[in-house]
């Protein structure tokens, strides 16, 4: 360990489309939804995270709210670097570290272009990073899960996030085919907006369209333990008076059904891209979903009737990439001063991208 290493602090971000979650020391210390709100006047950050998202859609001329990352990749980079330097600064509260020096893991879509990753690499400096490292999604994800992701063996991961559905497979340390799709969690809530508007004449945002995809969002029509429908109340749009429409999970399993197949179309395209062995192995064991979109009713069960290979949903779902990128984190650690952890760090140097 160097001298001055106490004088660094190491974090783990998951930068995603719809939450980022940073994770210092083991604990997760920052799990927010990935918005800030700026004043249009003087540019300032008004509110970040969850601050932010209760802003969403009620603001006046003088406030935005942003999303700063859309499908996956960061679309307003002033934003996202305010929004990452706010969270750093909540991490250091909640932890209460105060360090000159930070060492930042970051996981990074699979499919990310170079002008894409320099803008996520870019970020992360100007947020304070003096050391910033990068893993791609998908591995972070298996790791997370637990998987022997060094092993010969093909490991299938689907990770639906808000933006983008990731689909890879691993084996021997690397990403041996990837598949991305800009259709993910943002999109059904979309559709569930629209079915809104057009079935039942209510117009709502999209904070209680989330909500309706999570009180009643299924995949199938058909559900052993079905949930409660959901009151949602609104203005007519003919009339703008208030109405309270109850929406059943059937429904909604019907708005979605167009989404879902492309997820599904994807899922089947990744699998006709991978090398027979690695085929073999993914059908013996199964595929992983991750990611909130994971979720949603009676997904796994849908994939694995209709593709006739397991689908298994992971622990904790919208946390699994963020836990990888803390194992990462830990490796890039002991890259330091173990020599009994050497395979790790071996890992670890294959695992990370190029500095
Ligand atoms: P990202 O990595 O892009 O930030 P996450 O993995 O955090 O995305 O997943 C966020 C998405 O998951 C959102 O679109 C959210 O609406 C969706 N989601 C969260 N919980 C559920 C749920 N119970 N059912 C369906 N979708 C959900
Ligand atoms: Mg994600």
């Amino acid at each position: 360990m160097g001298l001055f290493s106490f004088l660094t602090q190491d974090i783990a971000v998951d930068l995603g489309t719809a939450n980022t979650i940073i994770i210092c020391n083991d604990k997760m210390v920052v799990n927010e939804p990935s918005i800030v709100a700026i004043d249009r006047k003087t540019e300032k950050v008004i509110a970040i995270g969850e601050k932010a998202r209760q802003m969403q859609g009620k603001t006046h001329d003088n406030i935005k709210t942003i999303r700063p990352l859309r499908d996956g990749v960061i679309a307003d980079f002033n934003a996202a670097e305010q929004m990452l330097r706010g969270m750093i600064k909540m991490a250091s509260v909640n932890s209460k570290f105060f360090s000159p020096s930070l060492r930042i893991v970051v996981c990074i879509p699979s499919g990310s272009t170079e002008v894409e990753v320099r803008a996520v690499r870019d970020s992360s400096e100007h947020a304070g990073g003096r050391d910033v490292y990068m893993i791609y999604e998908p591995m972070a994800a298996a790791l997370g899960i637990g998987l022997d992701v060094e092993a010969p063996e093909g490991n299938m991961i689907v990770d639906i996030g808000g933006g983008t559905t990731e689909i890879a497979v691993i084996s021997l340390g690397g990403i041996v085919s990837n598949k991305s799709i800009r259709i993910a969690g943002d999109d059904l809530t979309d559709d569930i907006q629209e079915y809104m508007r057009h079935q039942h004449n209510i117009r709502i945002g999209e904070r209680t369209a989330e909500q309706i995809k999570i009180h009643v969002g299924s995949a199938l029509s058909e559900l052993d333990e079905p949930p409660a429908d959901f009151i949602v109340q609104g203005p007519n749009q003919m009339t703008s008076l208030p109405v309270e429409v109850p929406v059943s999970y059937q429904e909604i399993a019907h708005c979605l059904e167009k989404s879902i197949s492309k997820i599904e179309i994807a899922i089947l395209g990744a699998l006709e891209q991978t090398p027979p062995e690695l085929y073999a192995d993914i059908v013996n064991k199964g595929i992983y979903l991750a990611g909130g979109g994971a979720l949603l009713r009676g997904l796994d069960k849908r994939l694995t009737d209709k593709l006739n290979i397991p689908f298994h949903i992971a622990e904790d779902p919208l946390r699994a990439v963020a836990r990888g990128t803390g194992i990462a984190l830990k490796n890039v650690r002991s890259e330091e001063h173990t020599s009994e952890l050497q395979s790790l760090r071996h890992l670890v140097c294959r695992l990370l991208l190029e500095k």
